[in-house]
This record gives C-alpha cells, structure tokens and sequence, in this order.
C-alpha cells in the first residue's frame, strides 16, 4: 500500500490488542484519528467526562512512540473521505462497536470510502466474540444467560495481542483540533472533583486496575463482589467501556486463577448484553417482553427527583444513588436496589431510570444498561420476575451490615445504631436525637411504604396481565398470556 492508513478510534481507547491499529503500523505509515461527532455529543455529562481524560492519556501513549492523535469534529460520513483525499490515504481502517445503529452506519460509510476510491477494512475487539457468531442449536438468539454462558465459553479465544512496537509516521501531518476545543468537561459549574478522586482513566491505568485486581481482589470476588462497602468487584466498567482494556485482555488475564469462575461470568454478561443488542435493537427502548408495552407506568416527577438525587427515605437506595451522583459509578448490588425502587416502588418507567444512569456513569453502556434496566424491569432476556420485589430494607441489611455503605454516602445517618441504619424511621425519637437525624430534614421520610408499594406494584402487574388477555382475545383469541 501506498499512502498512509488512517485508524478511526471509537470505544477501543488503547494500543495493545487493538486489531485495527496492528494491522495499519504493519502495512505503513498510520494516522489515528478520533472523531467528535454526534455519538460523542449525546453521550451524558460523565460519560464526556471520561474520554476527555482517556483521549489526553491515549496521545501522549501515541507521542511516545513517534505519533499523534488526529482530532477532528464531524461525522465519519462527513470527514472520512475528505480527510483520506488530504492526506493521500489508501485506507481507513476501525474495529466495530457492535452497537446496531453503528454497525450500520459502518457499512455505508465503507461504500463512501469505496466511492471515493479508499479501502476500508472493519476489525472485532470490543468483545470476546461477535455478537452474531453466537446461536442456539434452532439458529436463534439467545434469550436465556446460561445456555449462552455454556455455548460462549466452548468458542475459542485468541490470546491478546501487545501493542505495536512501531506506529511509523505520515510525511506530514493535517492539521487538527484540540482536546480543549471540544469541551468534554464540564467548567461552570465544574462538578467533576468526584469522578477525578475515583478515577484515572486511560489504557495504562485501565492495566494497573487490572492487575491490582488480579493480586488483591480475584481470589474473594465471588464472595465479595455483593457486598458494595468493601473494594469486593474490579471496577473495570469504565476502562471496558471505553475499549482501555478488552474483555479478551480481562479474560486472559484472569482465566485458570482461583477464584476467576465467577468474574469471568459476569464478563459474559456483558457479552450476552450485546447480543441481545445486537438482535434486538430496540433494546434501549422498548420492553423485549412486548406484553409490558401495556404496563401502566406512572408519571410522577417529584418522586423522579428524589430518586435522582439519592432522597427517597430508604437509605441503600439513596447511598447508591449519592455514589453515582459523586464518583459516576454505582456498586452492582446498589444498582439492582436502586433499579428495582424506581420501578416497582415507584412505579415509574425503567427508561427513566435507563436514561439517568446514561447521564450519570462514566462506564455507560448502550448494550449493558439497557440489559440491566430490563433485566430489573422483568420485561427483559431471563429477567428477574416483576413480582419479586426486592425488600430495600432486608437489602440494605443483608448486604451491607452495620450501614459501613449507607454511613459512607448519607452522612447524615452515620451516628445511627446499626439496628436502625436502614430502617430510620423505626428509630425511637431519643435514639435519633442523639444521632443528630431529623426526619423530613436532615433525611427523608420514606417515600413510600414498602408494604403499600409492593401491594400497588403487583396490582399494576396484574392489570398488565389482565390487558394482555383481553387484547390477546380481542385479537382473534391466541389464547391468555402465559408466563
Ligand atoms: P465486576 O463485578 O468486576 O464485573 C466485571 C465486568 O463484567 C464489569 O466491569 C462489566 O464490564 C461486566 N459486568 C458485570 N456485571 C454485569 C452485568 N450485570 N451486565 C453486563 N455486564 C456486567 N454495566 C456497565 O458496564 N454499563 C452500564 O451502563 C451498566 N448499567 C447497569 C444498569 C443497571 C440497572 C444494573 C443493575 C447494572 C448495570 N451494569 C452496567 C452492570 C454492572 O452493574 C456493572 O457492570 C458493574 O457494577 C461494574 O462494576 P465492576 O467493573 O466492578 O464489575
């Protein structure tokens, strides 16, 4: 190949094991770019946050090796070709997302490139495997996790691979834009100081991460990984989201140590995430379990509020909601309460709920969360049953015994006895005095009664399943839904 290759960086923010990247420095000279386009400007305020960081971490690991990273604003539709015909390109080459709306947009842009006359090659590592490889023994999609744990696990994985020991400039380089100009941080106000005190993004602290957990955290994960005050799960999430480490590097890395079984479990659910992504793309959208288009969601937007900002009265819930409000991340266990609350408690919309935690994290995911959310929600692949509704009292004291997590993030409750950390409202007045709490001020009353909620809950439920007969009979009589 003649001219130079450029590699079109997305959510594959490193250098080792990035297929698209070895397989320009091996052809030539090579340009990485990343594109500021549309996707980076709907990402949610600590989302933008991330890459700022990762994006500044990747150019300098560029500079050290003779090279830069090209900035440019635009979609790839729109600066691709151009950009090949300035710098003389014979090729563009990118590893996929594996999101459906980009994978799509891939296509048409390689046919763009074709019709300017530059190559284009498309490469897979955002996965262990690519979301369409995989199938039942009927040729469908997977809709249930262990069957596709256990077809997954008999694929065989390529090793990773190291970074490239060359990345051989262009004669020259174009001009591009800066970091700065982008405004991926936020300034006025600059509310950031939590997501910098938690975390160091880019590839080389995604491996330090990686190995710390490694040493320290593996060998307990299964037992740890629920307990949300302690340091029990990787905290991976972001790194992976951002492609600064990929799960085949995790994979390797922890496969055959003790206590690696587990970790390597949930790694597959991000990967049964995107296949159901992948086959079902209204995933983010609309319910996978189509009877709960009917479910009868509330419109409440005070109650909304104080879920959002970690104000509902019950206190797991709203450590999880401050944790993700101060550091842009939440601990799993905390999710899945918090999750729930908003959905079976309150009874509001779980894309509500979907597009917070999209504005909140730094490791949000399109595939993961709308999983998750669903998963929660009871209307997604192998969700949890929408009749079991977590407790977030028993929650709180099964998971976090003696409030470590609650008192952490509400500090307001951090003089509470254990025995009334996630129950306040059961304290006795004299007990909450000498605490310093008081409710309706310095805590909220619970917002709703547990017991009320669950009984409206499943009422709400019930009425789903009562429409769903109906319309099922009115439709020419399928038969009732059945479970
Ligand atoms: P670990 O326990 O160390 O797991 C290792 C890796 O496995 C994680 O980094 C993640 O990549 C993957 N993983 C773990 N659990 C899950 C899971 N349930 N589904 C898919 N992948 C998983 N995870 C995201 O990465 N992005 C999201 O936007 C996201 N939204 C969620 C929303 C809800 C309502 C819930 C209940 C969960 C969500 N998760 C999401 C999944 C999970 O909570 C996080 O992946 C996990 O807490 C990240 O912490 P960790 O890296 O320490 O995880």
């Amino acid at each position: 190949m003649s001219g130079p290759i450029i590699v079109w960086f997305r959510r594959d923010l490193r250098l080792a094991d990035n297929p698209a990247l070895a397989a320009a420095a091996a052809a030539g000279a090579v340009i990485p770019l990343f594109l500021c386009g549309g996707e980076v400007a709907a990402l949610g305020g600590a989302s933008r946050w991330w890459p700022h960081h990762s994006l500044a971490a990747l150019e300098e690991s560029l500079a050290a090796r003779g090279s830069r990273l090209l900035l440019r604003r635009g979609s790839a539709a729109e600066v691709l070709p151009g950009l090949a015909r300035e710098t003389s390109a014979a090729a563009v080459y990118w590893n996929r997302t594996y999101l459906p709306a980009q994978d799509a947009a891939d296509g048409a842009i390689a046919a763009a490139l074709k019709g300017a006359g530059v190559g284009s090659r498309r490469y897979g590592t955002g996965l262990l495997h690519a979301p369409e490889t995989l199938r039942t023994r009927n040729g469908r999609p997977f809709q249930v996790f262990t069957p596709f744990w256990n077809a997954l696990r008999q694929q065989l994985l390529e090793p990773p691979a190291g970074a490239p020991a060359r990345l051989p400039a262009p004669p020259a380089w174009p001009r591009g834009e800066t970091l700065a100009e982008w405004g991926l941080r936020p300034e006025k106000p600059d509310w950031a100081d939590g997501l910098r005190e938690s975390w160091s993004p880019g590839e080389a602290s995604a491996q330090a991460r990686l190995a710390s957990f490694l040493d320290e955290g593996l060998a307990a994960y299964g037992e740890g990984r629920d307990f949300p005050a302690g340091a029990g799960s990787s905290r991976l999430s972001p790194h992976l989201a951002w492609g600064e480490l990929s799960p085949r590097q995790a994979w390797q890395a922890a496969a055959g140590s003790a206590g690696a079984e587990p970790f390597l479990r949930e790694l597959a659910w991000r990967e049964f995430s995107y296949h159901l992504l992948h086959h079902f793309p209204f995933l983010p959208e609309r319910p996978l379990r189509g009877e709960f288009a009917a479910f009868p969601w509330r419109d409440d937007p005070a109650s909304l509020a104080a879920w959002q900002r970690g104000r509902t009265g019950y206190p797991l819930v709203d450590a999880g909601m401050r944790q993700l409000w101060r550091t842009g991340w939440m601990h799993n266990r905390a999710r899945m309460v918090a999750a729930s609350f908003l959905v079976k408690h309150l009874l509001l919309p779980w894309q509500a709920g979907e597009s917070w935690f999209r504005d909140t994290l730094v490791d949000a995911d399109p595939a993961c969360n709308a999983a998750n959310w669903q998963w929660v929600a009871g209307c997604g692949a192998d969700a949890a049953p929408f009749f079991r509704i977590f407790n977030p009292v028993l929650q709180g004291e099964k998971f976090d015994p003696g409030g470590r997590y609650v008192r952490r993030w509400l500090p307001e409750l951090a003089s509470l006895p254990d025995k009334f950390v996630h129950r306040p409202w059961e304290a006795p007045p004299e007990v909450l005095a000498q605490a310093g709490v008081r409710l309706g001020d310095t805590y909220p009353h619970p917002l709703v009664d547990h017991a009320a909620a669950r009984q409206r809950a499943l009422a709400a439920f019930a009425e789903m399943r009562q429409e769903r007969c109906q319309s099922l009979a009115g439709d020419g009589g399928e038969g009732p839904y059945v479970e």
